[in-house]
């Protein structure tokens, strides 16, 4: 797109951002090429970047809101087994769910690609974070997982162009559309069968640098493999689906874009283990239990 003030100009038009901060108050401080986590040490949630090499990560505790302010090192940090991750991300307004976008799972589910992503909301009530249980709802009798890469937003957009896409990520966490498949059938809206409490695992944390074009997408339950797909068979990659997302939606800061789901989604039962991964970010996992 280049330097030319006038296309720039023309961007802006076309592509109304606003953070509520000054171009400079939004590189300063900006975070690239880290992991950064919401966890608890025992009291409030706090932000940190994740460090170090696996299995011996350290928390770096950082101060301010890594999606409103600036952000800077407190000096305090942890050891990563020694606090509990926190979801990533409590979206202040929505998490848009992208259906059908792996064809091998739309030929599992019996359909075809459709012309235009069937989109759908899971309310902020529904996500949790690393851990935290899955509550089987008790009218289902038959909840699914569905591994998938999530899209965190980074500011309020609209209409953004799949070139200018990437201005408006933060990063990209690991998520769990998890469906209660017997009320997606019944009833032809989704925010039940996607929205209840629990459906939307995200975790461990939010990798702001990922190579999107061939991640592998995994999904084990109990230790048994069932999801084993890469985003390069997404039908519409993450580009696509940001343009598309914000021309229904105002997209605001710390919204989320689910990607769908490769094939192999299946059952989950009381006292399951579920875990999902994508390479390049991690894994999260969360136990399944019905109250
Ligand atoms: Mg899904």
């Amino acid at each position: 797109m280049g330097t030319d003030p006038k296309h720039r100009a023309d961007c802006a038009r076309s592509f109304s951002i606003s953070t509520g901060l000054g171009a400079s108050c939004r590189s300063r401080g900006r975070l690239s090429g880290v992991r950064i986590a919401r966890y608890t040490a025992g009291g409030e949630p706090r932000y940190g970047i994740v460090q170090g090499e696996k299995d011996a990560e350290r928390v770096m505790e950082i101060s301010g809101d890594p999606l409103f302010t600036g952000v800077s090192a407190t000096g305090i940090s942890h050891a990563l087994a020694d606090v509990r991750l926190l979801a990533p991300v409590i979206p202040r307004s929505k998490v848009v769910g992208i259906g059908a976008n792996y064809a091998a799972h739309v030929e599992e589910m019996g359909g075809e690609v459709p012309a235009t992503p069937i989109i759908f909301l899971k309310p902020n009530t529904s996500v949790c974070g690393p851990g935290d249980p899955i509550v089987l709802p008790p009218w289902s009798g038959e909840v699914q997982h569905e591994a998938e890469l999530a899209i965190v937003l980074s500011r309020l957009c609209k209409d953004v162009p799949p070139e200018r896409a990437e201005e408006v990520i933060l990063g990209y966490t690991v998520a769990n559309d998890v469906s209660a498949r017997d009320a997606q059938r019944a009833e032809p809206q989704w925010v039940r069968a996607k929205g209840f409490d629990t459906a939307c695992p995200l975790g461990p944390w939010i990798e702001t640098e990922l190579d999107t074009s061939c991640a592998p997408v995994r999904c084990w339950v109990d230790g048994e493999l069932r999801q084993d797909g890469t985003t390069a068979d997404m039908v519409r990659g993450v580009s696509d689906l940001v343009a598309f997302v914000s021309s229904c939606f105002t997209l605001l800061p710390g919204d989320v874009i689910l990607t769908g789901t490769p094939a192999g989604v299946g059952p989950l039962d009381v006292g399951n283990e579920v875990s999902c991964e994508v390479g390049g970010i991690g894994m999260l996992s969360n136990p399944v239990v019905r109250r």
